[in-house]
């Protein structure tokens, strides 16, 4: 049956770039053809839309397992206040202190 095998992005109405079955891209996967602003590439696990990460099943060519999950969540926190500094809107010293 697989159950849960559908990703519920369909409420995003096709604002960020998905795969053929509605899973989010992210990273290198999302084509430049795709990006909200042109040029700028998206860090790991951000989306077509600069800022905005996914994480976890719902993201596109993820592991989809409980740990991976979580992991990716922890990843986030930083990538997150990379996205910030990069537009100036934070300054992001994280090395060996927590968020
Ligand atoms: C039947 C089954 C068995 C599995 N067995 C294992 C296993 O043995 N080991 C393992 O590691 N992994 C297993 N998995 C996979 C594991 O459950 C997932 O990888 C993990 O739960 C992913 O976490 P997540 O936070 O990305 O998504 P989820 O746990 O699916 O959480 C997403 C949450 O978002 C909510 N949500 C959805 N849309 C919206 C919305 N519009 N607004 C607000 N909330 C929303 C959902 O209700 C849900 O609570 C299994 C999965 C299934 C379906």
């Amino acid at each position: 049956m697989f159950i849960g095998a559908t990703p519920c992005t369909e409420w995003l109405d096709g604002q960020l770039a998905a795969d053929d079955h509605g899973f989010l891209l992210t990273g290198d996967d999302v084509p430049p053809s795709a990006l909200d602003h042109p040029g700028q590439q998206p860090l790991p696990l951000e989306t077509s839309r600069p800022g905005v990460f996914c994480v976890g099943d719902a993201r596109s060519r993820s592991i989809k397992r409980v740990a991976t999950a979580i992991g990716e969540g922890s990843m986030a926190v930083r990538l997150v206040f990379d996205r910030l500094e990069a537009m100036g809107l934070a300054i992001a010293d994280l090395d060996g202190a927590d968020p």
